[in-house]
């Protein structure tokens, strides 16, 4: 099988070429990354792929040199990345890009009809309302790579009727390096306390959404576009050791949810290899050795930025969920490189939530204008 995988030097994309390592009947044909173009040209030469893109057009003719004695095309930009998505030489892209970024590329996998496995949640944070309808005209399931949603994905396999039995969704949280703790005991925060996620090993815009349990907000978002559900159906729980990845109640009660280590390459590669299961390089679990498993509430007063998204859930058709995406990116990074408090991407979120009008999120201009919206709402709030 060969895939396209975006964003091939990241968390997800690089763990997802350590699988193809594992697995080499699965073999990389496009890569992409961002800036990153010595890692991408390196990825290229291992796995000869026909195809590499780099973001940044910059960069492009660092790329072109790196990679000048080899057949592989050299793309950049957006429309690169929209090239190397729906390149037809493969059976599957992978979208582990970081923000909205991915969006664009998922539509134009989706669009040229290649199968899709989506890490970026972003795409349906933004968009899932036209994705999702995107992938149903064009008759692909897009396969969750996200634990949760893979461990959604996963329980209900054994459904013959997912739609009519499917109760609700419990999405399990860690709940990330604060909880527990009140905004009060939460002063100074730096981005190297806020970066000390206690299970996962991820990108840094991911890890700091953990750490505001915007990602959790997110993925609730995301859970309602993926399984057709409504944000009542998506109960949020706390479970500290992250170790049951979610789980899904029928119809008649009962509790079906999947367990394992906290290891991206389980969900990856099941994406990749639906509906059969290969060895993986991940550890088994033990159960005995993973010690007492906790669930909880969450705290939604203290951590705003996952009420902001099920406030965002309940308008799950506009482009709330893009303007609070865009605001979200300009507050992460902005936090991140010093220039914005912690609390910051709390309050700018709720307040983009509050100020910036939603419309339908029914084509990708509205979309794109209301992740525009969101950015310039965060920048103005920054510079207040
Ligand atoms: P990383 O930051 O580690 O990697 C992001 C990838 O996207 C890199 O290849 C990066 O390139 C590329 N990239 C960054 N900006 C752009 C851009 N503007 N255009 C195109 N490519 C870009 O992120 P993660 O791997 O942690 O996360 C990727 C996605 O998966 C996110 O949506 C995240 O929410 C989701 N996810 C991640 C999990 C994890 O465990 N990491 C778990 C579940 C979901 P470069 O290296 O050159 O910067």
């Amino acid at each position: 099988m060969k895939i396209n995988l975006l964003g091939a030097t990241g968390s997800i994309g690089t763990q997802c070429l350590d699988i193809c390592r594992s697995h080499p009947d699965i073999t990389p044909n496009s890569l992409t990354a961002g800036r990153n173009y010595k890692a991408l040209a390196m990825y290229a030469r291992e796995f000869s792929v026909r195809t590499v893109c780099i973001a940044d057009e910059s960069l492009y003719s660092a790329l072109k040199t790196e990679l000048s004695d080899t057949d592989t095309r050299v793309l950049c930009g957006r429309e690169g990345l929209c090239e190397a998505a729906s390149d037809k030489n493969a059976d599957m892209t992978v979208n582990a890009i970081v923000g909205a970024a991915g969006l664009l590329p998922t539509e134009a996998a989706l669009k040229s009809g290649s199968k899709v496995a989506l890490a970026n949640k972003e795409t349906l944070v933004a968009g899932g309302s036209y994705i999702m309808g995107l992938a149903k005209r064009k008759g692909i399931h897009i396969i969750p790579i996200d634990s949760e949603h893979s461990a959604i994905f996963q329980s209900l396999q054994g459904s013959r009727d997912p739609h009519g039995e499917l109760r609700k969704i419990i999405l399990t949280a860690s709940g990330g390096p604060f909880f527990g703790k009140k905004r009060e005991e939460l002063k100074n925060i730096d981005p190297e306390k806020a970066l000390a996620h206690p299970n996962w090993s991820m990108g840094s815009k991911i890890t700091i959404d953990s750490a505001t349990m915007m990602n959790k907000g997110f993925e609730l978002i995301e859970a309602c576009h993926l399984f057709g559900v409504s944000p009542k159906q998506v109960e949020v729980v706390i479970h500290r050791q992250s170790i049951l990845h979610s789980a899904v109640e029928f119809s008649d009660g009962a509790v079906i949810g999947q367990l394992g280590v906290p290891d991206m390459r389980i969900p990856i590669q099941y994406a990749l290899t639906f509906p059969k299961r290969l060895e993986c390089p991940a550890q088994p679990l033990s159960l005995t050795a993973c010690g007492d498993l906790t669930f909880e509430e969450p705290d939604t007063e203290t951590f705003g930025c996952l009420k902001s998204a099920m406030k965002a859930a309940d308008a799950i058709d506009t482009t709330a969920g893009a303007i609070i995406n865009g605001a979200n990116e300009v507050l992460v990074s902005a936090f991140l490189n010093g220039k914005a408090d912690f609390w910051d991407i709390t309050d700018g979120v709720a307040a983009a939530l509050e100020n910036v009008p939603a419309v339908p999120a029914d084509t990708v201009e509205h979309i794109l204008e209301g992740d525009r919206a969101g950015r310039e709402f965060a920048r103005a709030f920054l510079s207040k």
